[in-house]
């Protein structure tokens, strides 16, 4: 099974959520609070009361996410260790782009 790189890292060591703005329907007492990753695209959306507490947590994993749902746990993980490099190199060449900005 063939699945993007970033996709296996979000799975082995997690999202890299950013907050996007909320313009659906208010289905949850509370706030919504809209995340998306932003390297598989899934999201998740979090409805928070006033005293902090989660109301309600909900996720729309993206297609390229839902594969890696099927794999084991130790698939992922060795699915990671053989792109880690690749997604390093990547990273480290976005921020040096960046740094140019
Ligand atoms: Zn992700």
């Amino acid at each position: 099974m063939k699945i993007d790189p970033h996709t296996i890292q979000c799975k082995t060591i997690g999202h890299q959520w950013e907050e996007i703005p909320y313009t659906g329907e208010i289905q949850w007492d509370g706030d919504p609070l809209l995340l998306r990753c932003l390297s598989c695209h899934s999201e998740r959306l979090d409805y928070i009361d006033s005293l902090g507490g989660l109301v309600h947590r909900g996720y729309d994993p993206s297609p390229e996410y839902k594969k890696v749902l099927t794999m084991s746990r130790a698939q992922w993980r060795v699915e990671y260790l053989q792109v880690r490099k690749l997604i390093i190199s990547r990273n480290n060449r976005r921020n040096r782009l960046r740094m140019v900005k």
